[in-house]
């Protein structure tokens, strides 16, 4: 058996570390290089040395980066794309043709929502979204015949919605459809859709994987060998792929993957605590906490609860708003995933072109991407923010 092989039985940050990459023969660089080439010597026509003539089609330090992805959400094989959406583009056009249908989350990341809404319908993919923690709704949104994908987000952005995969998994199968679950929130090191019954995990790797804000990307991981020759040759044909210096960035994120995450988990969770009991916070959303409508499915699914934290304050949207504005350690941007902590106005911010729509959010919501700072640090800055 070889290295890579022993792989499979071992633990995920085993796996994060070693997966996807055998120390270089010939230098014995425990890294991967970044592969700055477009372009590969033959030996003789059609001579090709491991398969690289031409770096759309493929590039070592993207073939490390995708190794390692597969092998985190226990997949037989990943794709590394340019963005989060390059990789949910090249998806749509592998598995649909016009006329087909999608069923997806009513409160879909907006990114995701305008693909399907502005792109892909007027390439006659159409959508009806649910929501993803009623699986009831989910299966009556499917159109017999018509729906090929099924598409979940869990936990949502930025109620923090629960969908439980296993059971949605049975609703698209049943109906000849496939599972796609966009794993970004809780990443792989706290859940692995492919395990519960999913066919697809979409990444938007730009967030925990890659983990320290330094790097657009995205990922596609498949089980099935025909579903992935049908990604691989559309990852091919649409050219939307990680570049070399990207694939080296979120390479060396993911190592650290899991380390991160338990502080991102350690950190979220004094973070939940602190503001249960603040005066001026009226309601924490986090799937962690009991009353939380999806725990149990959560608890069931993942192996803890995430970084993501939302609240409700008690002085309305104005209140929010200037939460937002006087946190210090919380930088205020859009984004989250990376080690330092971010703060947002959903309503005005990320979700602002959902305003007036089903998909509007309160404007008395705050939402925390809880780094990995000193958490002490953390509290204090949120207690400043709200006096
Ligand atoms: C950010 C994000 C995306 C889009 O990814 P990009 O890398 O920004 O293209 C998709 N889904 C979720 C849940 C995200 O947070």
């Amino acid at each position: 058996m070889s290295t890579q092989e022993h792989l499979n039985k071992a633990g995920f940050d085993t796996r994060a570390i070693h997966a996807g990459y055998e120390p270089d023969e010939k230098t014995g660089a425990v890294i991967p290089p970044i592969y700055a080439t477009s372009t590969y010597k033959q030996d003789g026509v059609g001579g090709m040395r491991g398969g690289y003539e031409y770096s759309r089609s493929g590039n070592p330090t993207r073939t490390a980066l995708e190794g390692v992805l597969a092998a985190v959400e226990q997949g037989e094989r990943g794709f590394a794309f340019a963005s989060g959406l390059a990789a949910e583009d090249t998806l749509l056009r592998a598995l649909t043709r016009p006329g087909d249908h999608a069923v997806i989350p009513d409160d879909a990341y907006g990114g995701t929502y305008r693909l399907f809404d502005k792109v892909a319908k007027v390439w006659g993919l159409d959508h009806t979204p649910a929501a993803v923690s009623d699986v009831d709704a989910m299966r009556a949104a499917i159109v017999p015949g018509r729906t090929k994908i099924v598409w979940v987000e869990t936990p949502t952005n930025p109620m923090l919605t629960i969908g439980d995969i296993e059971a949605l998994a049975g609703v698209a199968h049943n109906a000849g459809a496939l599972l796609v679950v966009d794993n970004t929130f809780a990443s792989p090191y706290l859940q692995q859709p492919l395990t519960l019954g999913a066919d697809v995990v979409v990444h938007s790797t730009t967030k925990y994987v890659g983990g320290h804000s330094d790097v657009v990307g995205g990922a596609l991981v498949v089980r099935d060998l025909e579903l992935a020759d049908q990604i691989a040759f559309h990852q091919n044909s649409m050219g939307a792929v990680a570049g070399p210096f990207d694939a080296f960035l979120t390479h060396r994120g993911l190592k650290t993957l899991g380390v991160r995450m338990d502080r991102h988990c350690d950190n979220a969770e004094k973070v939940v605590e602190f503001l249960s009991t603040h005066a001026k916070v009226a309601e924490v959303i986090y799937p962690g906490l009991p009353d939380h409508a999806g725990h149990a499915i959560a608890a069931k699914q993942m192996k803890r609860f995430g970084g993501i934290v939302s609240f409700r304050v008690t002085g309305g949207e104005q209140h929010a708003v200037d939460v937002c504005g006087k946190a210090e350690v919380f930088t205020l941007g859009e984004s989250l995933g990376g080690v330092e902590s971010l703060i947002e106005h959903p309503g005005r911010m990320t979700h602002a072109s959902v305003a007036g729509t089903d998909l509007e959010v309160p404007g008395d919501l705050v939402r925390l991407s809880v780094g990995i700072e000193t958490v002490d640090d953390l509290l204090a800055d949120l207690d400043r923010a709200l006096a």
